[in-house]
């Protein structure tokens, strides 16, 4: 039996959860249990876009991981200057090109299955799988016993260290969020009014539609090897290829600019919650229906699209803090942000990958006290930034719906504008922050020794 310095419980196998115990997967002597509360381990039938900077943080993970990954994308890893997304004016009889972003790298863009398939084939031994256990509530005692969850099914567990990775409607972080209200009653305003998502004031329809039927209607229609994105006022349309050209990736947008633009507010009351269901499946009149008013490139793809799922998109408020004791948040269940910098599922890598880091570092001993100083420095260095990029993407919101104090008329800035607002997402690394994270764990174990 090997011994194991730390026992983590990973609540929520999604792209956080599973990175997180990927990354884990180096340091064998961390025992890992993820709970999923799915009958299995898998994703929505949709695409996800990981930029340069996420999946050098993926390549990160091992050689497997990474061939893994090329061996299901059209995309070529490259470190050039690569023309990434086509903007387009989309809302009028023929709509024209605005501008192309260009991007250092390019971006990877994945069926949402076959990403979630190559991380699980690559979970080393130290990590066990449960599935259809959807945590219910945990309780975390005194720091010298352990802390237990207790699941739907009515069975429990116990570990070291919990960490939340069960999405923007999470319920550890709600948990937490009454923890600390009851322990911090001064700021129990604060803390509750963080417990649950908000709105955003987005709704989103997804579907991939079968590039063969795309191809017989329109053998030339750019969404069969470009990505294109068709920009109107209040909304937008998204297309790209993915599982190696077998599908084409459809997501448009709706949205309410006045709850968009108090999506970060301060005022709970200005955010009223979404009143109809979170998911549901549409049919392809329905999309029809919603984006009337986009050019026939955009109308060729409703009339091959066979319906999808409709999304109420949620957002988190900035939390106070990302951890309690001995729990942590990491990706949506931490920071659920507005899905226009094509980002939250790469911050999600990123906090795990970061994360991981400090707890397979040598001075992270298992010792409760160590354990909370890595949460520490893991907030202190994620939390900021990945509230900027929520910050930075719904700023993307309001150009790419026209509700920005600039617009198409100027497509010389929306593209200056566009480009330096995200260029973090290929100009810089990870790395920067994670030898930050280490130094102040090293620094802070030698001030403790
Ligand atoms: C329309 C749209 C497009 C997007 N496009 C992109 C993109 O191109 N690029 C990008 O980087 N990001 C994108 N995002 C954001 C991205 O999808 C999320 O940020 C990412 O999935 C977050 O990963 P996560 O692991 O934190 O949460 P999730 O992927 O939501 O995973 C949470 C997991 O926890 C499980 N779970 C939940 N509750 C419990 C419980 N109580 N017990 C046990 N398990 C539980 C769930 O079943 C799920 O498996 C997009 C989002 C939307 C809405």
């Amino acid at each position: 039996m090997p011994s194991h310095k730390l026992r983590v419980a990973i609540v929520g196998g999604g792209v956080g959860g599973m990175v997180f115990a990927v990354a884990l997967s180096q340091h064998p002597d961390i025992a890992v249990d993820i709970y999923e509360r799915a009958q299995e381990f898998t994703q929505v039938g949709a695409g996800v876009g990981i930029w340069p900077r996420a999946f050098r943080v993926l390549q990160k993970l091992g050689r497997g991981v990474e061939q893994g990954l090329l061996r299901v994308t059209l995309n070529e890893w490259s470190e050039k200057y690569e023309p990434s997304i086509i903007f387009r004016r989309g809302d009028l009889s023929m709509g024209h090109d605005l501008f192309q972003l260009v991007s250092k790298g390019n971006l990877m863009r994945f069926h949402r299955a076959d990403f979630h398939a190559v991380l699980l084939a690559h979970l080393g031994p130290s990590i066990t799988t449960h599935t259809s256990k959807r945590l219910a509530s945990y309780s975390q005692p005194s720091a010298s016993q352990p802390i237990t969850l207790s699941f739907a099914d009515g069975t429990t567990a116990t570990c070291d260290l919990l960490i939340g990775a069960d999405g923007v409607r999470s319920s550890v972080r709600a948990a937490m969020m009454r923890d600390l209200a009851t322990v911090q009653p001064p700021r129990a305003e604060e803390f509750l009014s963080c417990a649950d998502p908000v709105w955003s004031g987005i709704v989103s329809y997804r579907m991939l539609i079968p590039a063969e039927k795309l191809r017989a209607l329109d053998p030339n229609h750019r969404s069969l090897t470009e990505t294109v994105q068709w920009c109107a006022k209040d909304g937008f349309v998204l297309s790209y290829p993915i599982s190696l050209g077998k599908y084409v990736n459809f997501v448009g947008f709706t949205a309410d600019p006045a709850l968009m633009a108090s999506a970060y507010s301060d005022d709970p009351s200005t955010r009223p919650k979404f009143q109809g269901e979170w998911v549901r499946q549409v049919s392809a009149a329905d999309f029809k229906r919603v984006f009337p008013q986009f050019e026939p490139e955009v109308q060729t793809l409703l009339d091959v699209g066979e319906g999808g799922t409709i999304w109420s998109v949620h957002v988190t408020r900035h939390l106070p803090t990302m951890c309690c004791g001995r729990v942590a948040l990491i990706g949506d269940a931490a920071h659920a942000m507005m899905p226009f910098q094509g980002s939250g599922a790469g911050q999600a890598i990123e906090d795990a990958y970061l994360l991981a880091s400090l707890l397979g570092h040598r001075t992270t001993d298992g010792s409760p006290q160590a354990i909370q100083k890595a949460l520490a420095v893991y907030d202190h260095v994620r939390r900021p930034y990945s509230a900027d990029v929520a910050r930075r993407s719904q700023y993307n919101g309001r150009l790419y719906t026209f509700n920005a104090d600039f617009g198409p008329e100027d497509p010389r800035k929306m593209q200056d504008v566009m480009t330096r607002g995200w260029e973090w997402a290929w100009e810089t690394e990870l790395d920067g922050d994670i030898r930050r994270a280490i130094d102040m764990l090293e620094s802070g174990a030698r001030a403790t020794a």
